[in-house]
């Protein structure tokens, strides 16, 4: 029976690699029925100004697994991040985005394989804030200022909530990712001697998860310290579990370990629904350009097709991409010595090199 997915093209370069990667999905042999959804700036005048229609999130529910690709949010103004309220109203609150080495790309590392674990729906991300300026950040610096603290009253502010419900499920969830993936050890990552209230909790939470999985390993590390050593020893780290702002930050960081965001594939996880999307964004200055690397949107669904137990299709298709990464003819700007090489080839010829070696081994 065909697995039916929503395929969310989204907008910048993602309708370029959705497509690229829809064809590269059919071609491994795996019988997929897309429910073709649109959300985004695009979308929003058809829906009264709502970038993220109810039947979108209808479709993904309905289904359970959707395919997405990356959707610009306007900085500073503007509605709120589509990406960040589905995660939200979908309870989508376990992000995974391997960050592994394949041979051939061109990277100070050639043996990094880390998984970074992200909690999607508490902390900064929480979208509680108040504008400098406003009645209601007025009125709660004036509530700050009287339980002992001060704020200048010139001030915005983000709320940084961290529940212990939701540290316990992301640590929980990262404990067993590592025993079903062969993982030897979860690191927890925070910044506890200074947000005591938040990360402490996060921290001492994570702490009392470890004392019930004591079949993995388990160490903490600060925050700053984990970046500075993942740049200088990025092979001592295995499954990384962190809150949400500092999740999304090391998550680019270790792309840059292995090659850059065209590399870096992502999937969410909730109790009723599944999102595949890449790391990267919608990268506007090279939308419609039949430029940007599909691969971090394919390896995307290479773990959905591992989540639907397709696996045999799935290793193919890691594999063809992984041939064509370490042949370094086909491939994108990005994994060129230079990035004005000549020889870089577009999206979709990415998905045809990868789509013809697929028709050789289905
Ligand atoms: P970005 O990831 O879109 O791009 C940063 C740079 O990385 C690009 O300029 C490009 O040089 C490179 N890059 C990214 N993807 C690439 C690819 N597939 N191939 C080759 N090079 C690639 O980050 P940004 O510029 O900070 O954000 C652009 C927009 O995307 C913003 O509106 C942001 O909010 C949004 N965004 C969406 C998601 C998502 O949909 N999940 C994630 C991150 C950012």
């Amino acid at each position: 029976m065909a697995h039916r997915v929503t395929l969310i093209p989204g907008d910048g370069i993602g309708p370029e690699l959705a497509e690229a990667t829809r064809r590269v999905l059919e071609s491994s042999g795996v019988d997929l029925d897309w429910d073709v959804q649109h959300a985004g700036s695009d979308v929003m005048d058809e829906h009264g100004g709502n970038p993220l229609p109810e039947h979108v999130l209808d479709s993904i529910l309905a289904n359970g697994v959707a395919l997405k690709g990356p959707i610009t949010t306007p900085v500073g103004t503007g509605f709120r991040s589509v990406n960040v309220t589905l995660r939200k109203t979908l309870d989508l609150y376990g992000q995974v985005r391997p960050c592994k080495s394949y041979e051939g790309v061109r990277s100070r590392y050639d043996d990094v394989d880390l998984i970074i674990v992200r909690e999607a729906t508490e902390d900064l991300y929480a979208g509680i804030e108040f504008e400098e300026g406003s009645a209601d950040a007025l009125e709660l610096i004036e509530w700050i200022g009287e339980h002992g603290a001060s704020v200048r009253p010139d001030s915005g502010i983000s709320i940084k909530p961290i529940s212990v419900e939701g540290t316990r499920r992301i640590v929980d969830f990262a404990f067993d990712y590592a025993r079903k993936n062969g993982r030897r050890k979860v690191t927890a990552v925070h910044k506890a001697n200074i947000m005591k209230f938040s990360d402490g909790l996060w921290l001492h939470v994570a702490r009392e998860v470890a004392e019930q999985n004591g079949d993995v390993e388990f160490e903490d590390r600060i925050v700053d310290n984990l970046c500075m050593q993942l740049v200088q020893r990025p092979e001592e780290y295995d499954v990384l579990v962190l809150p949400n702002l500092y999740g999304d930050i090391v998550s680019d960081l270790c792309a840059g370990l292995i090659g850059g965001l065209g590399l870096a594939p992502g999937a969410n996880f909730g109790t009723r629904a599944a999102v595949f999307e890449p790391t990267h964004g919608s990268a506007p200055k090279y939308a419609g350009q039949n430029k940007a690397n599909p691969m971090a949107m394919m390896l995307s669904g290479v773990l959905m097709l591992r989540h639907l137990e397709e696996t045999e299709a799935a290793d193919r298709l890691e594999t063809a991409i992984a041939e064509l990464i370490a042949e370094g003819r086909s491939v994108t700007y990005d994994m060129k010595p230079s990035r004005d090489d000549p020889t870089a080839v577009g999206t979709s010829e990415v998905a045809d090199a990868i789509v013809e070696k697929l028709s050789v081994t289905v």
